[in-house]
């Protein structure tokens, strides 16, 4: 098979494990670098066999050269072309895949050949199974597999791409300082906050646990989008951000699997719900059946005694 791969690039996140997988497939790997020159000078140390460089101006968004991208990839025709999970790489890929007409799948996490095909693992039922799919012509993927570090090599050249101003296509206008949620990334406990919560009043129970526990707090999409009550660093899951704690509590949480997505590394997750068919009670590894209400303050005395 003539295998040739592009993986766009905006930041470090993932890189190595992207280069490794395309590595293993055979063929040419081009990291598309859609960012400054800084960041392309870093990835062409990593063992890419090419780096090209769309460099962005000043107040640019990446978004907004989607479209010479996806030209350059047209012309490139690369049989494989993967990013990262992110707002953008899901931006620039769809443009991508859109120009080669290419089959565009998510949350894949491991790739390989199979005759003239591509097949793509993808993770499905709340990370619990994978799933293969053939792919015979050009696979357009979010890569969710294993980061690996990528050993640094003699850097290769950076090819800096002819790119046009976009104009007034995109501009920033504001950047506006999210509230610093870094630590729920790497937080060892999480409280996880769902709508069972019945008002924002209430979020002082969630406080109080949290504190008692040591721990950080996340919260469901509507919490989020709908009630308004956290910012969007603070949602776990697909679309969201994925956590590893120690322990997860979900309190009043459903258990859809767009949330449970998010949590599929946690250790061990306690479920608090008052509807014993909630979803939540599969896929947990305590449940507690009952009113958040009640159950919450008798486990923030638990936390308080027991550390
Ligand atoms: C494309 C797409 C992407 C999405 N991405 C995400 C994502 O990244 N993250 C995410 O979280 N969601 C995501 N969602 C939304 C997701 O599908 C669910 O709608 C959401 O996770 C449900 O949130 P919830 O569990 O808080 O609410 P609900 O599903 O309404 O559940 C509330 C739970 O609280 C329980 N409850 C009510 N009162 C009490 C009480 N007093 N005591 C105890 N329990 C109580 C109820 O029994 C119920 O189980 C996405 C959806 C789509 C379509």
């Amino acid at each position: 098979m003539n295998m040739k791969s592009w993986i766009i690039i905006i930041d470090e996140r993932r890189a190595g494990g992207m280069l490794d997988a395309a590595k293993k497939l055979g063929g040419q790997v081009t990291a598309a670098v859609v960012g400054s020159r800084a960041l392309a000078d870093s990835i062409a140390k990593l063992g890419f066999d090419q780096v090209l460089c769309f460099e962005t101006a000043e107040g640019i968004p990446a978004e907004a050269y989607a479209l010479q991208v996806a030209e350059a990839a047209k012309a490139a025709a690369p049989r494989l072309v993967l990013a990262s999970d992110s707002s953008v790489g899901r931006m620039l890929l769809g443009s991508v895949a859109a120009k080669l007409n290419a089959t565009m799948i998510g949350a894949v996490r491991l790739l390989a050949v199979d005759g003239e095909s591509i097949v793509a693992s993808r993770s499905t039922a709340d990370g619990k199974l994978l799933e293969d799919i053939e792919v015979p012509g050009a696979l357009a993927a979010i890569f969710d597999g294993e980061d690996v570090e990528a050993s640094s090599t003699k850097p290769v050249p950076v090819e800096l791409m002819p790119v046009e101003d976009p104009g007034t296509t995109m501009r920033m206008v504001e950047t506006i300082e999210a509230e610093e949620a870094a630590g729920l990334l790497t937080a060892a406990r999480v409280v996880g906050v769902g709508v069972g919560l019945a008002s924002k009043d209430d979020l002082k129970l969630i406080d109080d646990l949290a504190a008692a526990m040591h721990a950080e707090k996340a919260c469901t999409l509507p919490v989020c989008d709908d009630m308004r009550w956290f910012p969007s660093n603070r949602v776990v899951g697909s679309s969201h951000s994925q956590i590893a704690p120690e322990l997860y509590i979900a309190v009043g949480i459903s258990g859809q699997p767009q949330h449970m997505s998010g949590i599929r590394d946690a250790k061990v997750v306690v479920a608090v719900n008052n509807d014993p068919e909630a979803r939540i009670f599969k896929n947990c590894d305590y449940g507690i059946l009952g009113d958040l209400y009640k159950v919450v303050p008798e486990l923030i005395s638990a936390f308080k005694n027991n550390g």
